[in-house]
């Protein structure tokens, strides 16, 4: 037991009456570390925990909300953005699906200044299967990464073609078969052409349904499980765009801007 005595710490027992019976100066108390003690073994953690350890600390652990708390939240964001809508251009599927393509990597403003030229040119999944490679890259080139988007596309609408009559399909199965088509694209694809709810999770979702409380995983496909379960099938589209549209705006992955955002009561990650 550590006592205070007469203004120094020392170790001492104490009677039940409270009495101090023996009390030693510190110095004295400490034992002399014996130069035969045994060392004790060092557990070298794997590369594989130490990368694990490493990812975590990297993510901070925001706490989760409940659903009525999360409901409110999305309410609120949804009282911010009523207008809230999908901001790529476009004029058919095919035109949708092609610009969220080339929106990986960049934003919705630069692929929007390249898809005027792009689809007066190669209007629909026929013309854009029978381009001429080099001159999709060309237009495509302030995009970034425009070797690699410049297949996915031209793979994309010759699979459309050759499958689907030219047509985008409806299902999420039948998208994801396109090739540089994910759940992500897809369901952008589906809810914004077709009315078919789902969520999009982008690097906004992501980031935001971690601050705002709604998930603890980190992987786009448990993400979209947890924004499932949480949220009305009817809403989710909406609520997708929503986010993102908070993402852009406030709640920006450097620094979000807590003191004009309409959830920050509610929000666990308030003034990170
Ligand atoms: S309070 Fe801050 S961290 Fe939370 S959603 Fe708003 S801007 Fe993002």
């Amino acid at each position: 037991m550590l006592l205070k005595f007469n203004g120094r710490q020392g170790i001492g027992t104490v009677k039940k009456t409270g009495e101090i019976k023996k009390s030693v100066p510190r110095a004295k108390a400490i034992k002399p570390v014996s130069k035969a003690a045994p060392r004790q073994a060092v557990t070298k953690p794997s590369k594989p925990a130490v990368a694990k350890a490493a990812k975590a600390a990297a993510q901070p652990a925001f706490n989760l909300v409940p659903s009525a708390v999360a409901q409110k939240e999305m309410n609120l964001l949804c009282q911010e953005y009523p207008e809230a809508e999908c901001e790529l251009d476009y004029a058919s599927a095919f035109q949708l699906l092609t610009a969220v393509i080339m929106s990986a990597q960049t934003t919705d403003v630069t692929v929007n200044k390249v898809t005027p030229t792009l689809f007066e040119r190669f209007p629909d999944a026929k013309a854009l299967a029978e381009a001429d490679l080099d001159e999709i890259k060309e237009i495509i080139k302030p995009t970034g990464f425009f070797n690699a988007k410049a297949n996915n596309i031209q793979k994309c609408a010759q699979a459309l073609v050759a499958n689907f009559g030219g047509e985008v399909p409806k299902t999420i199965e039948e998208l994801t078969t396109l090739p540089g088509v994910g759940r992500k694209t897809a369901n952008v694809v589906l809810g914004v052409v077709f009315g078919v709810p789902g969520w999009t999770v982008d690097t906004h979702v992501q980031r935001l349904s971690a601050r705002l409380g709604f998930t603890k995983n980190t992987e786009p496909e448990k993400i979209e499980v947890d924004l499932q379960k949480l949220f009305p099938k009817q809403d989710w589209s909406k609520l997708s765009i929503t986010l993102i549209w908070h993402g852009r705006r406030m709640c920006f992955a450097r620094k979000p801007d807590c003191p004009r955002c309409p959830v920050s009561d509610l929000c666990p990650s308030s003034m990170i």
